[in-house]
């Protein structure tokens, strides 16, 4: 920082629908940098543009954020001392500061409509002019402003751009220069009387005293104008952080096409939030060094905003897949269970206990929550589904074989759940069937397990009792027999 402010930053979103990943992002490099330098996270919702019936969307971020492990210090719901935190709440305040500006000649009404300005803006670029307001409503009259005034039109307020330059001093991207010429008088309030963007972001970000805006690359653009703004108002300058892109693997921007824009689908395909946060983090280079699996607070000291925001980055869920995995190994058996009892309805009802024994079992197994739901039923269920892969295995000529020596030497065994105890076993359906490596190893899969891949045969041995392991291969052989 340049000045010795006390550190604030905020996460402004908009929800309009989905929570966008590349919109958490901006909010864990917030987060991530506010915890790293010891300074407060404000979470303000820019909610001027819904209607009423849009106001869960709030509550899909809120609940986003708590899920993947972000908390605020002054937001709508936990309050703070420079409140109210949702943009709907502030109406007079952008009244009462456009006034300032209109009062002091900085700022004026603008009665054109609609098909006005989109009448010139074709004529501009009809004459291949960047398009920009003519300045049509600053030298209006008196007496045609109480015309419009009297016809009933409701105005817009527009700010007054003068000429020269504004420069960008951004914490990532370093001095980028504007020229004032090119933006052209906006509109600050709406003729609905709503504020612009532009125009409440400035009120709200002086207002809640932020020090350093940290937000995403397209926003840049919008700078010269706050900047403007600020000056106008006689506020202090934040410094602004404009961090680089989401990108699909096709190099444009993170969007639904990519299939994997919105933290809930993300969440509904079995990664943590652990994971996911350490992937957004690391993405793009903010975390640095060597180590890629990182512990959230192993996260906050590593996080680095000016490489983190330098380089577009590309989502790779190959990767983010690989980190999952890498997080779920770390995981305390009980929070794993917690994620996976959260994805969905009517698992409440498995034996918790249970659970917690086989998930050690089976979590190098898995990359995602949602591949343990196979694998947990190995351990769980009485009876198993045969995937497809498996009813193959058992339809070879030699299945039956195998698995009728299996049952034999089931049979008499008194405790098969022990390492010596299932090396004796194999070593007797090996001699008793006359098949070995994969012949032999393929049915005794398929058979106990239902599934081709996931945990080693000694483990499923060792965690199921004597009745389930035989009721498993007696249904394999019934199955064989109906495939005669
Ligand atoms: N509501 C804006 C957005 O979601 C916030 C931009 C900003 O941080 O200033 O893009």
């Amino acid at each position: 920082m340049t000045d010795d402010r006390e550190i604030r930053v905020r996460f402004s979103p908009s929800p309009t629908g989905m929570f966008h990943v590349s919109t958490v992002r901006t909010a864990l490099f917030n987060w991530l940098y506010a915890r790293k330098e010891g300074g407060a996270f404000i979470l303000r919702i820019e909610d001027t543009d819904l209607s009423p019936s849009e106001r869960y969307y709030e509550t899909i971020v809120l609940e986003g954020l708590r899920w993947i492990g972000i908390d605020w210090d002054e937001g709508t719901d936990v309050g703070g001392p420079l409140g109210p935190y949702r943009q709907s709440e502030r109406l007079e305040l952008y009244e009462k500061y456009a006034k300032v500006l209109t009062d002091n000649g900085l700022a004026y009404p603008c009665y054109c409509t609609e098909e006005e300005l989109r009448a010139v803006r074709e004529q501009m670029l009809a004459k291949g002019v960047p398009p920009r307001y003519s300045g049509k409503c600053r030298k209006l009259p008196d007496n045609k402003r109480r015309r419009l005034e009297t016809e009933g039109r409701k105005p817009a307020v527009r700010f007054k751009v003068g000429n020269g330059s504004i420069q960008v001093n951004d914490f990532i991207h370093g001095p980028v220069t504007f020229d004032a010429e090119s933006i052209g008088d906006f509109i600050i309030i709406r003729s609905t009387g709503m504020p612009a963007y532009n125009f409440a972001v400035v009120v709200d970000d002086a207002l809640m005293k932020v020090s350093l805006v940290i937000r995403s690359e397209d926003h840049l653009a919008n700078t010269p104008r706050h900047i403007l703004l600020y000056k106008a108002l006689g506020f202090d300058l934040p410094q602004f952080a404009h961090h680089a892109l989401l990108l699909g693997p096709d190099k444009t921007r993170l969007s639904k096409r990519h299939g994997i824009a919105a933290l809930e689908v993300l969440r509904a395909q079995g990664y943590v939030p652990e994971a996911l946060s350490n992937y957004l983090a690391w993405v793009g280079g903010g975390l640095g060094g060597t180590k890629e699996v990182l512990s959230r607070d192993e996260m906050v000291k590593a996080f680095d905003l000016k490489k983190a925001g330098k380089k577009a980055a590309v989502f790779d869920q190959a990767k983010l897949c690989w980190m999952n995995a890498a997080h779920l190994r770390f995981l305390p058996p009980e929070e794993v269970l917690g994620y996976w009892l959260d994805m969905g309805v009517g698992r409440i009802l498995r034996d918790r206990k249970r659970l917690l024994e086989v998930i050690p079992v089976v979590i190098d197994n898995v990359e995602t929550l949602k591949q343990l739901e196979g694998l947990l039923e190995i351990f769980t269920e009485k009876n198993i589904a045969f995937s497809m892969e498996a009813e193959e295995v058992l339809r070879a000529d030699h299945a039956g074989k195998v698995l009728t020596a299996l049952a034999a030497a089931l049979e008499p065994a008194e405790a098969p759940g022990s390492k010596e105890a299932y090396q004796d076993i194999v070593k007797q359906v090996e001699v008793a069937s006359g098949y070995k490596g994969k012949s032999l190893f393929m049915p005794i899969r398929a058979g106990l397990s239902g599934e081709m891949v996931g945990p080693e045969l000694e483990k499923i041995f060792c965690h199921l009792d004597k009745s389930t392991l035989l009721h498993r291969v007696d249904r394999a052989l019934s199955y064989i027999a109906t495939q005669d």
